[in-house]
């Protein structure tokens, strides 16, 4: 039985009124798998429930921090975090996390200010090891991009920037972080969130070679990790820049903070200024509990579903049954390799969110479905929704730059209609051979595009649901956010480039329920209560080790110019840092994560 569930969803997603507006991401704060953290070869997934900071401790690969004693002065503060970070460099040797850059060129507009003019998307796992040894997702990809010059681009012909290169900063210096070739200068004392910093300027010393660290570290003053690093390399190689960043680590496990976050940004709109290159970017890691993507482990993690027993009643499928039963087993296959991919979060707090938007679609259409409708996140930035037969999945970017409820139903609501509409129906996938590839070509083995007359039906149907559900009369907004969506279509290509499911727009043009685009106001960005689109980065916040997805709860702020509406666009992290364990005003951390935490932790 279906409840009806009138929107207190809204209390979560709609926080955004139409005067306020998201900031950044804050922290995640659930609990990661401890014991995998300092014992790279323990069994991803095992629980951390008995492997608390005591055994980890023990084998944690740098001398544990609490059994030191503390620094009684600056020098020695400095020599215990190059120490702490040579130890999270050898304890983070083995992971290899997935990487996410999403770059926005900037082109400077009278009345907004920096607006994006193109966009780039790098996606990939990232070899935490010394040699770095890139892996795409991406079909195509630039060969000639993959050279040394990490941390910069090439200034030959055309700017090009770097995929890895985004994530260079991760580490200081991942060679020479020593004294003998940095000097280091105490600057003050810093909160962080709730982490009190000291704060360091790091200047290479003179001669002491190319693409140095340069700027300035946050030192958390309990076991001396540095949490943040803000500043560029120099000097640069011929022909090439390195530009400026802005680097976040989590303390997700006991012991380390690790790399989270990067903002990188170039570019001066100031008058008489001939700014030749600007652009911002975020970078986003996760996934450093996944394992290691090598071939030989990619076959053995193969797990052919035939423990489960389905068969309650012990009676022989029907036909219809075994279609069924055939198909659920291919969506199962894929939602679990996907989800071993690193690209989509394990089931969780957003999906509740999801869940109740499409139960609201359901009861008021009166739909009764053999198999329940589940919801997923997809992980990556591009605005992107797909189905595999009745889970629908929706990307963390879509989610963020979404301005309501409303207008969540609507992307939702064409996901619906083709499992509504039997579009879902294929089972190509209940085949487990289909699911044997590595990790980084797992856009070229899967893909959930419909053909144009099965989109047009979709919509056709998802339009017919919307009117018949509580969010017919707030159809304007997601007429607001699709034309918000049009104006930026054209400069916006990356973000709207679909890796698994079919695009809301080809070619600048909006294709995905654009019979909805001519509802509601024109779209006026003088009007400072008028949010048709939010920035990236508002909604939807991810816990690098272990890929959960939380909802972000971030207090409104006022919106006091045209230039802070930002739709669609990057903006630099602040997260809200805090100590592994501990839970803050802000938490969100769930009872249970709570309840672990380890005291020696703080
Ligand atoms: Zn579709």
């Amino acid at each position: 039985m279906r409840t009806w569930k009138w929107m207190f969803t809204a209390a979560l997603l709609v926080s955004v009124s139409a005067a306020a507006q998201q900031q950044s991401e804050s922290q995640p704060l659930t609990q990661p798998d401890a014991a995998a953290a300092v014992q790279p070869s323990a069994a991803p997934g095992s629980q951390p429930a008995g492997s608390d900071s005591q055994s980890a401790k023990s084998t944690t690969p740098a001398p544990t921090p609490s059994a030191l004693p503390q620094p009684t002065t600056m020098d020695q503060v400095v020599d215990r975090f190059i120490e702490r970070e040579h130890g999270l460099m050898k304890a983070m040797a083995n992971r290899t996390p997935v990487v996410e850059t999403y770059l926005q060129n900037l082109t400077a507009d009278p009345q907004l200010g920096p607006v994006p003019s193109a966009d780039h998307y790098f996606l990939g796992r990232m070899d935490m090891g010394e040699s770095i040894d890139r892996k795409d997702y991406l079909k195509e990809q630039d060969k000639g991009m993959e050279t040394r010059l990490m941390g910069g681009f090439n200034k030959l012909f055309k700017v090009q920037y770097q995929p890895l290169g985004f994530s260079w900063m991760v580490y200081a210096d991942r060679t020479d972080f020593d004294r003998s070739h940095y000097d280091f200068h105490y600057i003050r004392r810093e909160f962080l969130g709730d982490v009190r910093c000291l704060v360091f300027d790091v200047t290479p010393k003179k001669n002491s070679g190319r693409g140095r660290f340069q700027g300035r570290v946050w030192v958390e003053d309990q076991d001396y990790n540095i949490v943040r690093l803000n500043g560029t390399y120099a000097p640069a190689p011929k022909n090439s820049y390195f530009f400026h960043m802005d680097s976040w680590r989590l303390n997700l496990i006991p012991g380390y903070w690790v790399p989270a976050y990067i903002y990188s940004e170039e570019g001066d709109f100031s008058a008489g200024v001939k700014n030749k290159m600007a652009f911002k970017a975020q970078t986003r890691i996760w996934g450093y509990d996944l394992k290691k993507g090598d071939k030989d482990d990619e076959l053995t993690q193969i797990r052919v579903d035939s423990v489960k027993d389905e068969s309650s009643a012990a009676q022989d499928a029907s036909p219809l049954q075994a279609e069924r039963q055939w198909q659920q087993q291919a969506e199962d296959n894929v939602i679990e390799r996907l989800t071993r991919a690193g690209l989509l979060a394990p089931e969780g707090d957003v999906d509740h969110i999801l869940q109740t938007v499409v139960n609201n679609l359901e009861v008021t259409n009166n739909i009764e479905l053999p198999r329940p409708v589940r919801t997923r996140v997809l992980l990556t930035a591009p605005l992107e929704t797909f189905s595999v037969g009745n889970t629908i999945v929706i990307s963390r970017g879509l989610v963020d730059v979404l301005p309501d409820e409303a207008s969540l139903a609507a992307v939702l609501s064409h996901e619906l209609a083709h499992i509504v509409l039997g579009h879902n129906l294929g089972s190509k996938y209940a085949f487990n051979d289909r699911m044997l590839f590595s990790d980084d070509s797992t856009y070229n083995n899967l893909g959930f595009k419909h053909i144009p007359e099965e989109e047009a039906a979709a919509d056709k149907k998802a339009i017919e649901l919307l009117n018949n559900s509580p969010y017919a009369q707030k159809l304007d907004n997601v007429g607001l956010f699709l034309k918000a969506l049009q104006a930026r279509a054209t400069q916006l290509n990356a973000l709207l480039t679909t890796h698994l499911g079919n695009p809301l727009a080809t070619n600048g043009t909006i294709d995905r329920l654009a019979a909805l685009e001519s509802k509601g106001p024109a779209l006026d960005n003088n009007k400072l209560d008028q949010v048709a689109a939010l920035p990236l980065g508002g909604r939807v916040k991810v816990n690098p080790w272990d890929d959960k997805a939380e909802m972000v709860k971030t207090a409104p702020v006022a919106i006091t110019s045209a230039r802070d509406k930002m739709p669609f666009e990057v903006t630099p992290f602040y997260p809200r840092l805090a100590r592994y364990g501990a839970s803050t005003t802000q938490s969100t951390t769930p009872a249970t994560a709570a309840a672990n935490s380890t005291p020696g932790a703080n």
